[in-house]
């Protein structure tokens, strides 16, 4: 959610700033803005897009330094105008001229504001974010970082920020609890950003900031402590990915191009996870923990949106699978009900950053109650995969479109290797599992198939795209993909679609079908596929226009469906991971068709890192 870039160095840093807010605009924002140190600080923020601010930029001049600030925001505290934008500075009638950024919110910005202003501070914005930059300059006395540590001692809630000085031209401040941030090490300068899409162009070598760490930068030094100024040793590691991947290539869209990776997505997944001839699959992440997992008497899955519709087909293959009772809750929930984890509980986290900070605030509490957690996550060294006893990385690649897609289909991939194993360990046989492995190793080939279905789709979905209001039906495993393809088409093309299982219909949706209205039923070849054919039937008596996802060779479906998507014959609980695809392009293509900016949908962001 949201962004920040910071740089100090001896190259210009306004181009540096300006690219890296380009690198983190699928995060979702509001506004940007961006100061530069050049003779005193010069600050230009609006709100819109980050291109906005370039102009803005370009034509005012003053922005040569070799030390920045930048930051796209995603309004909590007051709403998106310019004013509200960052970067806030302190008080300038004091005049240390401190600018700040900042991702996240100060929780007591309330009584602190009321602090400062008996002290005589006036306040331009409506954002917390001011307050605290107010504080910091309030308790400045010729040492940023030490004005800073002192500032976050005293605030609550979560932050990622980073600060410059007038008086201090040299330095950067940055730190973080609870927001993301991490500091690229280059060869005399550092480039601190959100994540790491923003700093490989630059370098590969780069920490992540632990939460209550500081860290001030110099061009030739850095020292991280916490907020008490007790020294940290950070650890820097070697960024995973190249430039490559988080470009746009042939497609017109992050969200296409993830669509049409979901094949290799699958295999760099698989990879060295399946041992077909024994019937075994290897998970060297949670392998210490075998033994618990085996023992697990309870499992809860938590999540938001996508990964929590992963987490419910989660639940029918740990329940398939390995036989073990399993829930799947909110993340948002699971934290404040006061949850009963008795002995044996285990609880996965379900993110594709790894930052959700209503996932990370369950892990919290989870762990406090003594429950084992594991990570499923796809940003390696995130929060979540930190914070987590073990876990098991999605491999995907980095996920740029904010409708999720690849990294879906990677968490339900994980997940079933998950149930495979401890089922493995409990009654599968080798036998069995060597089957199920040979279905999954040929899943990404089904799925490269399927995604030959692009143009039909495109050609279908034109004939209802002007609809405003779609029903997403499906049973069994398939039950959570109706979920995921209503929530797509919702995301990216702001049509009301609903997702529910295909026999709730019955009990009061089904007011709601009229003449025409678009009914997309998951009906692939499965226990319920009749069932799920006396549901299509219900539909089409009341005048729905029936689409249908259905396996290769079921002509008879062709009798009640309008438009049909064909997709290979898989094993029942593999088939999530194919039959979602037609709807991912199906939410896709409405949102081209309606003219919507696929990648950056309004109000969204792409991982929410407030609670
Ligand atoms: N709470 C701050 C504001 O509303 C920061 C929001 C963000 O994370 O961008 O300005």
């Amino acid at each position: 959610m949201c962004g920040i870039v910071a740089y100090i160095g001896r190259r210009p840093a306004r181009p540096i700033l300006l690219e890296g807010l380009k690198r983190l605009e699928y995060r979702g924002y509001d506004s940007a803005g961006l100061a530069v140190f050049n003779g005193s600080i010069a600050i230009a923020k609006s709100a819109g897009r980050v291109s906005v601010l370039e102009q803005k930029v370009n034509g005012l001049g003053g922005f040569d330094g070799t030390i920045g600030i930048a930051h796209t925001r995603w309004a909590t505290h007051g709403e998106p105008n310019d004013t509200n934008a960052h970067p806030h500075t302190d008080d300038v009638s004091k005049g240390h001229g401190i600018a700040l950024i900042h991702n996240g919110i100060i929780e007591n910005y309330g009584v602190l504001k009321q602090y400062l202003e008996e002290k005589g501070h006036t306040f331009n914005s409506d954002t917390d974010t001011e307050v605290l930059t107010h504080l910091i300059g309030e308790l400045y006395d010729g040492d940023l970082e030490a004005a800073v540590q002192g500032a976050l001692r005293e605030v609550t809630g979560a932050y990622a920020i980073a600060v410059i000085c007038n008086e201090q031209p040299d330095v950067l401040v940055v730190a973080r609890k609870g927001s993301p941030l991490m500091v690229g090490v280059g060869k005399d300068e550092y480039i601190v950003a959100s994540d790491s899409s923003a700093i490989v162009a630059h370098t590969t070598q780069a920490f992540t900031l632990d939460d209550y760490t500081v860290a001030k930068l110099t061009r030739d030094s850095f020292r991280t402590t916490t907020v008490d100024n007790v020294p940290l040793t950070p650890q820097i590691r070697e960024l995973e990915f190249d430039l490559d991947q988080i470009e746009l290539g042939r497609f017109s869209h992050y969200m296409e191009k993830e669509i049409h990776e979901q094949p290799d997505s699958l295999r760099r997944c698989l990879k060295g996870r399946t041992d077909t001839r024994e019937g075994q699959v290897v998970l060297g992440g949670i392998a210490e923990y075998a033994r618990d997992l085996v023992k697990a008497r309870r499992i809860i899955f938590v999540g938001q949106g996508t990964a929590l519709h992963a987490s419910m087909v989660g639940e029918y293959l740990m329940e398939d699978l390995a036989k073990i009772p399993t829930e799947v809750e909110f993340a948002s929930e699971f934290r404040y009900r006061n949850p009963i984890l008795e002995d044996g509980t285990v609880v996965i986290a379900v993110s594709q950053s790894g930052e959700t900070a209503d996932t990370l605030a369950a892990i919290t509490e989870a762990k406090q109650r003594g429950a084992l957690t594991l990570g499923v996550v796809n940003v390696v060294g995130s929060t979540i995969a930190r914070d987590t006893d073990a876990g098991v990385y999605l491999r995907v690649g980095p996920e740029i479109g904010v409708a999720s897609t690849k990294a879906f289909i990677g968490q339900v991939m994980v997940t079933t290797l998950l149930a495979t194993f401890i089922g493995r360990r409990r009654f599968l046989s080798a036998d069995y599992v060597s089957q199920l492995l040979t279905s999954l190793e040929a899943l990404p080939d089904h799925v490269e198939k399927a995604l030959q279905l692009s143009e039909e789709i495109k050609d279908a979905t034109s004939r209802y795209v002007e609809r405003e209001n779609w029903l997403f039906l499906g049973r069994g495993h398939n039950y959570p993909v109706a979920l995921e393809g209503a929530l797509k088409l919702k995301e990216i093309s702001y049509i009301h679609a609903e997702g529910m299982p295909a026999a709730e219909m019955k009990h009061g949706p089904i007011a709601l079908i009229d003449d025409g209205m678009p009914v997309v039923f998951v009906a692939t070849k499965n226990s319920q596929y009749e069932k799920v054919i006396s549901n299509i039937e219900e539909v089409r008596s009341r005048g729905g226009h029936v689409i249908a996802v259905a396996t290769e060779g079921d002509n008879a479906i062709r009798k009640v469906a309008e438009e049909v998507f064909y997709v290979p014959d898989v094993p029942e609980p593999l088939q999530p991971m194919l039959t979602v695809v037609p709807l991912q392009m199906l939410a896709y293509h409405a949102a081209v068709l309606r003219g919507k900016d696929v990648d950056k949908p309004r109000n969204l962001a792409k991982s929410v890192t407030v609670e």
